[in-house]
């Protein structure tokens, strides 16, 4: 029963608080009912649903739209003197508000690439909702084995033909520096198109339809980052940017397939935020923090939760249905992309050091929402407490 403590190395936290985990969920949840009610239908598989903008989602879903969900998604479980990743400790705490709040919840701890765990899905899905009526694909992850082959497939940050460098920042400790990063192999390449592209959400649509699962007038979504220009290299026009070109087509692909049951396939691009994925991308951190500080000050700063529960509220379930752009996309981002807020970040970019980031950019913010995402930093939390790591309580 140790005392739990973040260990950070080199911006990955390895450790997580049962206990904050837990009173984050509920400040979501609580966020959502304060929202009000969303008219939406009432059953909803999400693929991921223990961290970032899957659980939000989730969350925004069971709390504003009243549905039952089911999710699956991959952490690590705790040991007697090892916590377990936050996504494991999120799935507790969801299942167990959901459950006292009387919504169906069933979170599994699968590897959502592999035929058996699809085919375990369908078999809970058939029992539990007998069809889906909203699926969730956001999934992020560094690895995928392929279902069939068992070749493991990897996905990579990089920019595509040149060296790509650019500040960026320690969010830890301050530091500036600039960071080269080198272009793509073709591996590379391959590999981050196979593991965050469509091809496994087509395999999940493609199971439900032919087990007959998902309800006339089925949606279903994932979701997709764009970006200013200055992430274009690493981001936009890099690996990643064409694993989510290939996600977008997709949408457009199992459109089709859905049409006959009047369903829809659709693409949301949501605002850059702090999660544990985008940690890790090499001047993200910037941005984000700069970006923060513009957003917070003009009040049109948002988290997960407000996001997710917008979409579904007002861009997925509202009056108008669907709402798309003229590319087919689903915009969340409408507001980290004003270009009032876009020009003042790139102007703020090219004066920032390692001496004048902390006032000018909303670093102290990016530790706080990195924290909390590990249930770290609550209010209302004793961290000096011994805790037991396999409960929430
Ligand atoms: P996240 O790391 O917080 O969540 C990822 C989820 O995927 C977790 O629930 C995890 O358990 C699950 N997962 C990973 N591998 C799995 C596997 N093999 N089987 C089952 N579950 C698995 O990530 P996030 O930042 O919320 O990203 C989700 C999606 O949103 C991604 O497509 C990402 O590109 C997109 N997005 C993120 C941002 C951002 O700024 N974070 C912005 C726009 C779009």
């Amino acid at each position: 029963m140790p005392v739990v403590e973040p260990r950070i190395r080199n911006n990955v936290c390895l450790t997580s608080h049962p206990g904050g985990c837990a009173a984050i969920v509920k400040e979501q949840i609580d966020y959502v009912k304060k929202q009000g009610p969303i008219a939406m239908p009432k059953r909803v598989l999400v693929i991921g649903g223990s961290t970032g903008y899957s659980l939000s989602t989730r969350i925004a879903a069971a709390f504003g739209g009243g549905a039952d969900t089911i999710s699956v998604s991959f952490e690590k479980e705790p040991t007697e003197r090892k916590p377990g990743t936050p996504g494991h400790y999120n799935n507790l705490a969801f299942d167990t508000y959901a459950r006292e709040a009387g919504l169906k919840a069933v979170s599994l701890n699968k590897d959502a690439f592999s035929h058996e765990t699809r085919r375990e899905v369908v078999e809970l899905v058939r029992e539990t909702f007998g069809q889906v009526d909203l699926l969730v694909y956001s999934l992020a992850s560094g690895v995928r084995p392929d279902p069939d082959t068992g070749e493991m497939y990897r996905s990579a940050l990089k920019p595509l033909e040149e060296p790509y460098t650019a500040l960026s920042v320690d969010f830890m400790n301050g530091e500036v520096s600039e960071v080269t990063i080198d272009p793509a192999t073709d591996e590379d390449l391959r590999g981050t198109v196979k593991t965050m592209g469509g091809e496994d959400w087509t395999l999940w649509v493609d199971a439900l339809l032919e087990a007959g699962l998902l309800a006339e007038g089925v949606r279903t979504v994932a979701y997709s980052y764009i970006g200013p220009a200055v992430t274009f290299p690493v981001y936009r026009e890099g690996t990643i940017g064409k694993a989510k070109e290939h996600l977008e087509a997709t949408a457009g692909t199992l459109g089709r397939k859905l049409a006959s049951l009047k369903g829809e396939a659709f693409v949301s691009v949501n605002k850059a935020l702090v999660t544990r994925a985008s940690a890790v991308i090499p001047v993200v951190p910037l941005y984000i923090s700069l970006l923060f500080r513009i957003m917070k000050e003009k009040g049109t700063h948002e988290g997960c939760i407000e996001q997710m529960y917008r979409m579904l509220a007002d861009r997925v379930y509202g009056a108008d249905g669907v709402v798309r752009d003229d590319q087919g996309l689903v915009r969340l981002d409408d507001w980290e992309m004003d270009p009032v807020v876009q020009q003042t970040v790139a102007d703020l970019w090219d004066t920032i050091t390692g001496d004048n980031i902390g006032s000018r950019a909303d670093l102290e913010g990016y530790r706080e929402d990195y924290l909390k995402l590990h249930g770290f930093g609550v209010e209302g939390i004793d961290y000096s407490r011994d805790v037991d790591l396999t409960r929430i309580d």
